[in-house]
């Protein structure tokens, strides 16, 4: 009798696993086609690409967000030449095969003046579905976590999307509690090892502390050699101490 072959869990829930899941999704690596079209020869960039076990139910239900993710990274001013080969391949065939989304996207956008510490550019700042975004990433964070640990992350997680600014006037506090939150998470995460066969389209370096309930880990992702999350992995907030003891 054929020895049973033992089936491994879904990185998300107790289901057997009958797919692999790429994380990040397998579409922000332009294909070797996408970079012939530009002329590019001899350019793999989906080698070594990282997946975890999945369900069917899991596997399929973020199809949406991921692709709605993928479009906010390439149009992003952060992103590299990489992010601007998959903006003019990937993305516009998808746009041209089903403009609804890149229109809802551009529908409330409006014209912004941005600078990278050098050079000032016009542009457009479009409203971001942080709901999305944040579903995404948490997907990617629990998928990350369970490729390096083997295990189910149960906990809650909080991601920093440094690469989304706050323009409005009343977002002022926000701003500036992004901002803090985006110097811990640099601080943090420097000179660690970065992981990733493919860093022109994303690399990740990770860090963690503490047992149990404490644990904590700090994830930083890097997309398209500017595009940066942090994401923090935790339990439980600390009790916030009252009175004057
Ligand atoms: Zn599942």
């Amino acid at each position: 009798m054929a020895e049973r072959r033992i089936r491994e869990r879904c990185y998300m829930c107790e289901s057997e696993s009958n797919s692999d899941e790429h994380v990040p999704p397998r579409g922000i690596f332009p294909d070797v086609n996408a970079l012939m079209s530009l002329g590019i020869q001899g350019v793999d960039l989906r080698v070594n690409l990282l997946t975890v076990p999945s369900c069917a139910v899991h596997n399929m239900a973020t199809s949406r967000d991921d692709e709605y993710f993928m479009y906010i990274l390439a149009m992003n001013h952060a992103t590299n030449g990489t992010g601007e080969i998959q903006l003019l391949t990937r993305i516009r065939s998808a746009y041209e095969r089903r403009p609804a989304l890149m229109q809802s996207i551009l529908s409330n956008s409006q014209p912004a003046i941005i600078s990278d510490g050098t050079e000032v550019f016009n542009t457009r700042a479009v409203q971001v579905d942080t709901g999305r975004l944040t579903r995404e990433l948490d997907k990617i964070a629990r998928a990350i976590y369970f490729s390096n640990t083997g295990n189910r992350w149960f906990g809650n997680t909080f991601p920093i999307i440094e690469f989304m600014e706050f323009i409005e006037p009343q977002q002022e506090e926000a701003r500036r509690s992004y901002a803090r939150y985006r110097g811990l998470a640099q601080l943090g995460t420097s000179g660690l090892q970065r992981h990733g066969s493919n860093p022109d389209v994303f690399w990740y370096s990770v860090v963690e502390r503490g047992e149990g309930e404490d644990r904590i880990v700090l994830l930083r992702l890097c997309f398209y050699g500017g595009a940066y999350v942090s994401i923090v992995l935790f339990n439980s907030l600390p009790q916030q101490r009252t009175g004057n003891d």
